[in-house]
């Protein structure tokens, strides 16, 4: 009789097996969000049973593990990122290590004072290529003074869209903090800038 009465050519009596199974694949197979709630077949049913009931629990059911799905997908990939990020940043650090010890080995395979005396003269080379001209420091200083905005600024938005979508207070505080240290940054280099400046 419920077959019957669908306007939309449901088989309600399935529909209601799989729901109370839980079985989000054949609930999704039978077409369950075809079903437009119209309640003509809790109508027919000469049991009363509450079918519309049923079928709505779960679509909600089903959405929300749908939404379960794409969080953990997100996280799992934010994950992956993250882990791959951390690998990367060894390796360099490795390679790097690598190059120190190699040039380390270098110095010591070479005797008398002409390596040494190159060793300082490189030395005082690398020193010298690292001191920098006043409108060069200056630049610097701007240049740090924009960047520490941009982070700011971002951690603002970041910390407005939280806000906005109710996010758990946990995660506000975190955002929150990142705005505080953020801003603590940008003071900082508003006064080195300011001191050179003068
Ligand atoms: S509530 Fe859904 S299954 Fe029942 S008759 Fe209406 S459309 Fe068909």
């Amino acid at each position: 009789m419920c077959a019957e009465a669908c306007p939309v050519s449901l088989l309600p009596q399935q529909l209601l097996w799989y729901s109370q199974a839980e079985d989000h694949e054949r609930l999704e197979a039978h077409n369950l969000f075809d079903c437009i709630e119209c309640g003509a077949c809790s109508y027919v049913c000469p049991s009363n049973i509450p079918l519309v009931q049923h079928y709505r629990s779960s679509k909600s059911d089903i959405k929300k593990a749908q939404e379960e799905k794409v969080k953990s997908t997100q996280a799992r990939e934010r994950f992956e990122f993250r882990k791959q990020r951390i690998e990367l940043a060894e390796k360099e650090r490795e390679a790097k290590r690598a190059a120190r010890r190699e040039a380390a080995k270098q110095a010591q395979a070479s005797t008398g004072t002409d390596a040494m005396a190159d060793i300082v003269a490189a030395a005082q080379a690398r020193a010298a290529a690292k001191t920098t001209s006043p409108e060069q420091e200056l630049a610097k200083l701007q240049r740090a003074v924009s960047s520490a905005e941009m982070r700011v600024e971002k951690a603002q938005v970041k910390l407005d869209s939280a806000l906005e979508n109710a996010e758990p207070t946990e995660k506000i505080n975190i955002l929150s903090a990142a705005l505080s240290g953020a801003q603590q940054k940008l003071e900082k280099a508003k006064v080195r800038l300011a001191e050179h400046s003068n």
